[in-house]
């Protein structure tokens, strides 16, 4: 049995997703427990991360099954078939997207180099170019590292003034909000503030349950954050 932390918002949008706590996806063991927890009548779809800004859309790939060979690389995916989308994270933000509208719905992994790439930018055009409007949109910000635990050089933070603030008494050490820049890219191309669902959960200090990069010096597992069309 997997444990889900779900989003009211998505909840009560009547859209079946999740936040998994506790089980690894970093191996194919989860993805096997999750379909326990799940039954899926649907395929899981998987992508080969790499902090980019790449799209993909689940009728114009393999279903991946955990099968290595089949992971087409990419940083969002939409479901514009019967699918279970998702995306592995630790500390990176996992975005949740669905379009009552259309029907589409999407997972997006955001760290700071696939928001500086446009990530989210990218998946909500590409969502509206196959028929998606903003106005039908609910979004969901899951577990991610929180601003007081997520400390980066003046570089990174100089890439989202409004979302990293100086640490006192230090000149080139800042703290990043990355739930809040997700945010910030999610009305910068048209949502409003009402339609984003944000979980406020840190992988770091929020709860044992989840992985974080950060804190685990890189050796971690990876939560799965996945919405079903
Ligand atoms: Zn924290």
């Amino acid at each position: 049995m997997v444990d889900i932390l779900k989003s009211v918002m998505l909840t009560e949008a009547g859209v079946v997703h999740g936040f998994t706590t506790g089980t690894d996806f970093s191996t194919a063991a989860g993805f096997s427990a999750l379909k326990e927890t799940l039954q899926p009548t649907q395929p899981i779809y998987k992508m080969k991360q790499v902090h980019g800004n790449k799209v993909l859309v689940t009728s114009e790939m393999p279903p991946s099954e955990w099968t290595e060979a089949a992971e087409l690389e990419g940083d969002a995916v939409i479901a514009d078939t019967a699918a279970v989308a998702g995306v592995v994270t630790a500390d990176c933000v996992p975005i949740l997207v669905s379009c009552k509208q259309s029907g589409l719905v999407a997972a997006v992994h955001a760290g700071w180099r696939g928001l500086k790439a446009g990530i989210v930018r990218q998946t909500i055009k590409a969502m509206m170019h196959r028929g998606a409007s903003i106005g039908g949109m609910v979004c969901a910000i899951g577990p991610c590292i929180c601003l007081n635990c997520y400390e980066v050089s003046k570089d990174v933070a100089d890439l989202f003034p409004e979302s990293s603030d100086p640490i006192k008494g230090s000149k080139d050490k800042y703290l990043l909000d990355l739930a809040l820049a997700a945010e910030v890219s999610l009305i910068g191309v048209g949502l409003s503030s009402v339609q984003i669902d944000k979980l406020e959960i840190c992988t770091s200090c929020g709860t044992e349950a989840l992985f974080s990069y950060r804190k685990s010096g890189g050796d971690c597992g990876r939560q799965y954050a996945f919405i079903c069309k």
